[in-house]
């Protein structure tokens, strides 16, 4: 119920003013996201690395109507790779992107002007010698964005896409995209979503996540394992410990679970952060929030303590 209510928030503008509008909400905030720019993404990346971890940055925005924005979101992309290569970073720190910041949602022709603009990212990044995931969102954005995934590794093989265990579709998705080269991030999912295309219960979307991850873990691609569940984060190295840490990852959000991360790096798997920056953190925080009862604990306390 919690969780429901507040997914619909993270998509209502009314909810969005009221919570942006508190200023007691920034503290908590911080938690989960660097800052509102790029110095502050870069700083916190170099930390991150010093750490031994690698990093993902996402330049937070989504849902965009608006082309001049998509453009906007392109260039603030284009700064932070020409940053990451400037500070030395591209080595461990790659980019994420959501296609719907950059135009998938535009009235006209907004999955061309996706392709383009991610085509815009993705030659920046390879230039600058890293690489870039595209997030995954609602599902109904899933056709069209790994129809856009297919396009840009014609040019840039090396694009990460993201699998969400949630969705009943997953599986085969999952084998389609097993093989030499792709690079898969798995994770629960993130959305509200109808029982017509997703599992509802916990449980089944375990069962489903572990289902995936075997697949993934058998095939010849690049598994990148995002979770914090400390069941799963088991069970991904089972299923791993016959392949060579290099050929692997764990991924984890900015924010959660520092001294799992910390401890997995430890024990030399190789972890990478995702860490998001900018001022557009309404809806990231909001799934975050309905991601874990205790967050929602945690925002209401310090509102009344702060
Ligand atoms: P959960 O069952 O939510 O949590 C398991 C345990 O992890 C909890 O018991 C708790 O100990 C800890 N935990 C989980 N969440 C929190 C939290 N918010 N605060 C504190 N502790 C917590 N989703 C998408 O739909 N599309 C994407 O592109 C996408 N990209 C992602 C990238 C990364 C690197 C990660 C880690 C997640 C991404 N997600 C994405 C979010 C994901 O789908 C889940 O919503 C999120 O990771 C929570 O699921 P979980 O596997 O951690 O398990």
């Amino acid at each position: 119920m919690l969780r429901s209510a507040l997914l619909a928030a993270a998509r209502s503008g009314a909810v969005r003013g009221l919570v942006e509008r508190t200023p007691l909400t920034r503290p908590v905030v911080r938690r989960f996201i660097s800052g509102d720019d790029v110095d502050a993404a870069v700083a916190t990346t170099g930390e991150l690395l010093a750490d031994g971890r690698y990093v993902t940055l996402d330049h937070l925005g989504e849902d965009t109507r608006d082309a001049a924005q998509a453009t906007a979101t392109v260039e603030a992309y284009l700064d932070l790779l020409r940053r990451l290569e400037l500070a030395g970073h591209t080595g461990r720190a790659e980019v994420s992107v959501k296609l719907s910041a950059v135009g998938q949602f535009l009235p006209v022709d907004g999955e061309k002007t996706a392709l383009e603009n991610a085509r815009r990212i993705c030659a920046a990044a390879g230039a600058v010698g890293t690489t870039v995931t595209l997030d995954m969102e609602d599902h109904t954005t899933t056709d069209s964005t790994l129809g856009i995934l297919r396009e840009l590794r014609v040019d840039f093989p090396w694009v990460g896409a993201v699998l969400q265990a949630y969705l009943k579709r997953t599986e085969q998705d999952c084998r389609d995209l097993a093989h030499a080269g792709s690079r898969v991030r798995l994770c629960k999912g993130a959305y509200r979503e109808p029982a017509a295309v997703a599992f509802q219960d916990k449980a089944e979307v375990d069962l489903s996540y572990v289902r995936c991850l075997r697949v993934l873990m058998e095939g010849s691609g690049y598994p990148m394992v995002a979770s914090h569940d400390p069941r799963l984060v088991a069970i991904a190295g089972e299923l791993a410990s016959r392949r060579p840490k290099s050929s692997y990852e764990f991924q984890m959000l900015y924010g959660i679970r520092p001294e799992e991360q910390r401890r997995l790096a430890a024990e030399g798997h190789r972890v990478r952060v995702y860490v998001p920056y900018g001022d557009e953190w309404y809806g990231y925080f909001m799934r975050r929030l309905a991601e874990r009862p205790a967050n929602v604990g945690f925002f209401l306390r310090s509102l009344i303590t702060t």
